[in-house]
């Protein structure tokens, strides 16, 4: 650390004086971009000054912004009130330094199609608030944890957005700055879905996200009477898809570590030193995958396997936890079945590895009816499985369930989820109203409304 910050004194003066340039130009461009101030320009731009190192940049940072300001991380977000870490000189955030934050101002009136100023994963300068009212002991009145308010957001180097539901020429990102997306799924109870695994494989692309699938619960393969000869033989078809296109794929058994040791060890090793955010329908096992990556509080996993829908209580928030195992994760009920829609053929192409590098006929080539095409001809030489092409067609077409296709959709089971999913969503109706008859801060606007 000691050398970076003599470098950082050593700085020549062609050096600051380009960053000056670099800063009167922004200011005079007065850009503005997801409503963002010039203030948060001048920080941004002290983030991308080629390779330095963390300890430059705090450096920087502290020339840059008044005396007072902290580095932190956003881990929730509630309708007024946002939790954020302090950041320690890594640039990790140390999760039990926690403040209660809202956002300064100016901010508020900024012109942006964008839901939410902050969202979790959010890297964030923040300053002590001066004008929080206090009790006799000096305490906030409504919280022990201290007051902040957020002064300037980065520019998030990776996101999970939507379009806004209630708004859509919105957009609603819903998380930043996660460096691997991770699927989970389990083989049964509920069973996969290799449709909803796809949908998030897409949108990880899209995002231009690294992304790992996780199938639990493989020790219910041992079990004749749910693991047919036929469906062994598709699911071992499918695992092999995932591999070939290039996806790391970990089948464990999240219940008994020991079953599938390796397969754990291999999946710490592919987690440290990375924010992860975690994918995939309640009940597959995320909680219990997290409790074996030592989290800072055990999550609570459903004592109920049958019960595939829960009522999301402690995850009502998307919040970012921090695991033993040198990593961070995101748990991430908001990104259970947001929906892939109105995607042109190009860009849902480019979504799936193995389609790239295939040429048709046509520039504009759906991939669908036209002859000639480049993607139907790797499908029927077997280069291309039919099964990742068939979601293709399904996400293109936008004929997709909602809840994923599996091999074995058979209307009873879209029947079923769709009865159960109804259940959930009385039940998620009761508890908001008694969220809502309790003055709590129901309305969070991270909150994923489709479910
Ligand atoms: P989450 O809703 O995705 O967080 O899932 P949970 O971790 O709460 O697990 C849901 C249910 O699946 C619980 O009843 C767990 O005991 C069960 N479960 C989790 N992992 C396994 C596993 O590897 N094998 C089996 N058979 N059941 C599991
Ligand atoms: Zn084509």
């Amino acid at each position: 650390m000691a050398r970076d910050w003599r470098k950082y004194l050593d700085e020549t003066d062609a050096r600051r004086r380009d960053r000056l340039v670099k800063i009167e130009k922004i200011k005079k461009q007065k850009r503005s971009v997801r409503g963002r101030s010039v203030d948060d320009w001048l920080v941004d731009s002290a983030l991308h000054e080629g390779d330095e190192s963390e300890a430059e940049f705090s450096v920087r940072l502290s020339t840059l912004s008044s005396s007072g300001q902290r580095r932190g991380r956003v881990i929730e977000v509630h309708k007024r009130n946002i939790f954020v870490a302090e950041e320690n000189e890594e640039g990790r955030p140390e999760t039990e330094l926690l403040w209660l934050c809202s956002v300064a101002k100016r901010h508020f009136q900024r012109a942006h199609k964008e839901r939410n100023f902050v969202v979790v994963g959010d890297r964030v300068l923040f300053e002590p608030d001066a004008d929080v009212t206090l009790d006799s002991e000096g305490q906030p009145k409504d919280t022990n944890l201290p007051r902040g308010v957020i002064q300037h957001a980065f520019t998030r180097h990776s996101r999970i957005a939507r379009r806004d539901p209630l708004n859509p020429e919105w957009e609603h990102v819903m998380l930043a700055n996660i460096d691997l997306l991770v699927v989970v799924a389990s083989v049964f109870h509920p069973e996969v879905r290799w449709g909803l695994i796809d949908r998030f494989l897409v949108q990880a692309e899209l995002e231009g996200l690294p992304a790992a699938i996780v199938l639990n619960k493989v020790d219910l393969l041992d079990n004749p009477k749910l693991a047919t000869a036929e469906f062994m033989e598709r699911y071992k078809k499918r695992v092999a898809i995932y591999k070939e296109v290039g996806y790391e794929v970990f089948e464990i058994c999240a219940l008994k570590p020991r079953k599938t040791q390796s397969e754990v060890k291999r999946l710490r090793e592919s987690f440290k030193g990375k924010l992860i955010g975690f994918a995939g329908h309640s009940g597959v096992g995320k909680s219990s995958l997290l409790n074996l990556m030592k989290p800072e509080f055990d999550q609570i996993v459903d004592e109920n396997p049958d019960i595939f829908y829960k009522g999301r209580h402690t995850t009502t928030y998307n919040s970012l936890l921090q695991l033993g195992i040198g990593a961070y994760a995101i748990d991430t009920p908001g990104i259970r079945s947001f929906s892939v829609a109105g995607f042109d053929s190009i860009t849902l192409s480019q979504c799936f590895p193995e389609f790239r590098g295939n040429k048709c006929h046509y520039r504009e080539c759906t991939h669908d009816h036209e002859p000639q095409c480049g993607i139907k001809d790797a499908v029927e030489e077997g280069r291309i499985s039919r099964e990742r092409y068939r979601s293709f067609i399904g996400l293109l077409k936008g004929i997709s369930f909602r809840e994923g296709e599996g091999d074995s959709s058979e209307a009873e089971v879209i029947a079923d989820l769709k009865a159960r999913s109804q259940v959930r969503d009385e039940k998620l109706k009761e508890l908001d109203n008694i969220a809502n008859e309790t003055g709590n801060e129901a309305g969070n606007e991270t909150r994923d409304e489709e479910q």
